[in-house]
């Protein structure tokens, strides 16, 4: 379905129920010896000619993108080559797939580690980061050696069945990699339940992730959930800057990033002056059909969250006084288009500092001074990301040691992160090791530690 326009379909994915998930699950039991015992850089081959596929397919994609989930086309021609690059970093880990060989405690013993697959692995993904988080999951898990099965959101089953076909083109073996859709609550629940399955990678809300992690009993489980991110913004910030960067964090992609920005936290010396110049920022995230060159915001993904975030700007707009009047910009019928809305002067554990909305709402609150700022950063039961802006070394080097998100920023937005470094959450936003860079191999094998006494 088209959110732009959402009497258009655009295609139509099977409703899988437990019996497809069952033999979708015998298809990876079955293709895992071939594939585990491949060497790695011949998985890597098949990585790096996917990636090359998904590239020349850019365009297309990209497109794709914009109309199945709404992103707008300047961010789904950035996401396209992302998921490209996450092959080809992941398919050049085959030539190393790091062991170790540390010398014996024991007199003429050999002792050696090295990483196997878990197995068949599940991967349940969301609808925002449609290539790119499909391919951070997939990448790691190949190379490795594990067989695959994965479940997009169903709002984004078009743009995995694309990426999948990619990996098919590139010569992957039949059974490696198998793709079923259907809602999570019978298709990923039969997933998330079946014993063959060893490990689980989830991204997604914190409450369907804390319930996968009830039921996933006795497997490695890995979950990349919401957040609630602050972005604290100190007397001696480029205030300019800083509004811009939270514009960016809050209102990009209608925000509808686990990374955005959502609270603003503003010592009171620079209170009044950041919101003015805030104002200026957000004025150019004016919502626009996602297939416009230049547009930054696009319509939100679907009717559910469409209602869900109006009525989170209702509660908003009790609890803090609105400094930006957005909300619905139509009829639904014409696009799920909601604009960018602030609310200042409000109370860090109201509802709406605390409840993460997924739209383009923007909660700003006022900190006595910078203790207080990361106390009040701190205060929410998340922990993904986090910001400041500042020219102060102490205030920066504090900040990053005092926070308690996964991903901490100076002077740089929120929203934005690299692929080659380690990426995730803490508390109730992340659960189970990083993804991305070096972290996400230790997620997708375990160690085998072989000691030899050569006789
Ligand atoms: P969601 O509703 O939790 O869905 C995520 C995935 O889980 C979808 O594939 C969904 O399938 C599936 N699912 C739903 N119920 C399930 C169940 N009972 N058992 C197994 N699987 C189930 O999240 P979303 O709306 O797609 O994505 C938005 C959320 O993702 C936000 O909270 C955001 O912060 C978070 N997110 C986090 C990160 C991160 O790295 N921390 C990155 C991106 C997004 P269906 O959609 O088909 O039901």
């Amino acid at each position: 379905m088209n959110p732009a326009n959402p009497s258009e379909v655009l295609g139509t994915t099977p409703n899988s129920g437990a019996g497809e998930i069952r033999q979708a699950v015998d298809a990876a039991a079955a293709a895992l010896p071939e594939w585990r015992a491949l060497p790695p850089a011949e998985r890597g081959a098949v990585l790096m000619r996917a990636a090359d596929i998904i590239e020349e397919r850019g365009e297309e994609l990209a497109r794709l993108m914009a109309r199945e989930v709404g992103k707008p086309m300047t961010e789904s021609r950035m996401e396209v080559p992302r998921a490209a690059a996450i092959f080809r970093y992941y398919g050049s880990e085959g030539w190393r797939m790091p062991g170790m060989m540390p010398p014996s405690t024991r007199p003429g013993v050999q002792v050696s580690s090295v990483r196997e697959p878990l197995g068949v692995v599940a991967l349940i993904t969301p609808w925002n980061f449609p290539l790119a988080i499909p391919a951070w999951k997939l990448a790691p898990a190949l190379i490795c050696g594990n067989t695959v099965v994965i479940k997009p959101a169903t709002q984004a089953a078009l743009n995995a069945a694309a990426l999948i076909r990619a990996l098919e083109d590139a010569g992957l073996p039949a059974g490696v990699v198998n793709l079923v859709s259907g809602p999570g609550g019978t298709a990923g629940d039969a997933l998330v339940t079946d014993p063959r399955v060893r490990g689980i990678s989830f991204t997604g809300s914190t409450a369907v992730g804390l319930s996968i992690q009830e039921r996933a009993v006795g497997k490695k489980v890995q979950l990349e959930m919401g957040g609630k991110n602050p972005y604290v913004v100190m007397e001696d910030a480029d205030l300019k800057d800083a509004a811009a960067k939270v514009a960016y964090g809050a209102f990009g992609y209608a925000g509808q990033k686990c990374t955005a920005s959502s609270r603003a936290i503003v010592v009171e010396e620079v209170y009044e002056e950041f919101i003015r110049e805030l104002l200026e920022a957000a004025g150019s995230y004016k919502p626009v059909d996602p297939l416009e060159e230049e547009g930054t915001v696009g319509p939100v993904v679907d009717e559910k969250q469409y209602e869900s975030i109006l009525e989170a700007i209702e509660t908003a707009k009790r609890e803090g006084r609105g400094v930006l009047d957005g909300g619905a910009t139509g009829s639904k019928d014409d696009g799920y288009y909601i604009s960018p809305v602030i609310v200042a002067d409000v109370d860090n554990r109201s509802t709406t500092a605390q409840e993460e909305i997924f739209g383009p709402v923007l909660a700003v609150i006022k900190a006595q001074d910078f203790d207080h700022a990361v106390e009040l950063a701190n205060d929410t039961r998340y922990g993904l990301t986090a910001g400041i802006a500042t020219r102060s070394l102490r205030y920066a080097s504090e900040f990053t040691a005092r926070s308690e998100s996964g991903l901490v920023n100076v002077n740089l937005p929120t929203a934005g992160l690299e692929f080659q470094v380690p990426f995730g959450g803490n508390k109730a936003s992340g659960v189970g090791g990083r993804e991305q860079g070096p972290a996400a191999l230790d997620f997708y094998s375990s160690w085998k530690t072989v000691s030899v006494l050569p006789l």
